[in-house]
């Protein structure tokens, strides 16, 4: 009998839950409509439900459950449990998420940051599985970050640290909605490289990429993408300010925290080929720790895939690589959440027993 927990990613538009063993496998995956529309208590009451449906079946067939933790996109303020700020999700902002959701189903639960969830899960299963330290960064509509040090998100004081996606990647850059200029979002984000194409477009820089936007109503960063692939000039230049935004960060990261690995994960990361040899020249133009570190492949230009060169043992090198886990890096990290939140908690218990 190998134990079990359930993950939640509550996202704006859906709410996932699944039962994953403690060994990472997926036993069961629900997708629901979020409907932030109908309201918190709705959503939480949804959300009990679901859990409490995989926490029966599983516990007769597979085992004891682990625990359970809930991916929230918003800022939590660890201690009390109370979700801080979420746009995503209206009526949220100073409720005591934690403690109603604990009362429903009568158990703790783990909440969590769903960026720092999703850098968990990636640190779990996916890219950075084979090191102890890493950092992810999260490129969708806004740009999001975790740090995971010895295996466990890094919380700072009240669990607001790694918000990466405002870092300052150019003082001189656009404003951004949390008050600075030129944050890394204003630069990386789905939103960021269809403004940059609008304002390409606007200057009449770029004929095919506004004659794609005449031609389809719902022109998204995907499309600015496919055109760069396609080798259109004003859509590799986008590409190119993504990636000098992230190799500005990045070298930032590199310098202050010398970790082994750095992953880009979200929607955008799927276009790592446009963005990634951009972003490998500025961070070893910016970081002399990584010129001191890099891989030797990433001296070529374009790094895919996690370089574990096993004639060379003693060589430890920065690795940036994207993630490999998709949409469901933020269930497996959420799940992963009791299970190491209950390794901490055993002693405890055992010394106060004693
Ligand atoms: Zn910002």
């Amino acid at each position: 009998m190998i134990p079990f927990a359930i993950g939640v990613d509550l996202g704006g538009t859906n709410l996932r839950v699944a039962a994953v063993d403690t060994n990472g496998k997926i036993l069961e995956k629900m997708t629901l409509g979020t409907e932030v529309t109908r309201g918190r208590d709705r959503v939480i009451h949804e959300m009990c439900s679901v859990i409490q449906g995989l926490a029966i079946k599983y516990r007769s067939s597979t085992g004891h459950l682990a625990g359970i933790g809930i991916g929230v996109p918003g800022i939590i303020e660890m201690q009390t449990g109370m979700v801080r700020e979420s746009p995503n999700l209206p009526g949220w902002q100073d409720y005591p998420v934690r403690q109603d959701i604990e009362q429903r189903l009568g158990t703790n639960v783990v909440l969590e940051n769903d960026a720092n969830a999703a850098a968990l899960g990636e640190k779990w299963l996916g890219a950075a599985s084979n090191v102890d330290d890493m950092c992810m960064i999260t490129l969708g509509t806004v740009v999001r970050g975790g740090i995971v040090l010895q295996g466990r998100i890094w919380h700072g004081m009240t669990g607001m640290a790694g918000e990466l996606g405002h870092i300052t990647a150019d003082p001189n850059g656009p404003p951004c909605g949390c008050g600075n200029q030129g944050c890394l979002e204003q630069f990386a984000s789905a939103t960021a490289v269809k403004r940059m194409a609008v304002e390409a477009m606007a200057m009449g820089k770029a004929p095919e990429l506004a004659r794609a936007m005449d031609e389809d109503p719902e022109f998204s960063s995907k499309v600015v993408y496919q055109m760069a692939v396609q080798g259109d000039e004003p859509a590799r230049e986008i590409f190119a300010t993504v990636g000098k935004a992230l190799g500005a960060v990045i070298a930032d990261l590199v310098n202050i925290f010398n970790l082994p690995m750095y992953v880009i994960g979200g929607g955008v990361s799927l276009a790592w080929e446009a963005f990634a040899p951009a972003l490998l020249q500025e961070v070893r133009k910016n970081s002399f720790v990584y010129r001191a570190t890099a891989p030797v492949q990433a001296t070529q230009g374009v790094q895919g895939t996690p370089i574990h060169d096993d004639a060379l043992p003693a060589r430890r090198s920065t690795i940036i690589t994207r993630a490999l886990l998709g949409s469901d890096a933020g269930l497996l990290g959420a799940a992963r959440l009791p299970m190491i939140a209950r390794d901490v908690k055993l002693p405890e218990q055992e010394l106060r027993r004693a």
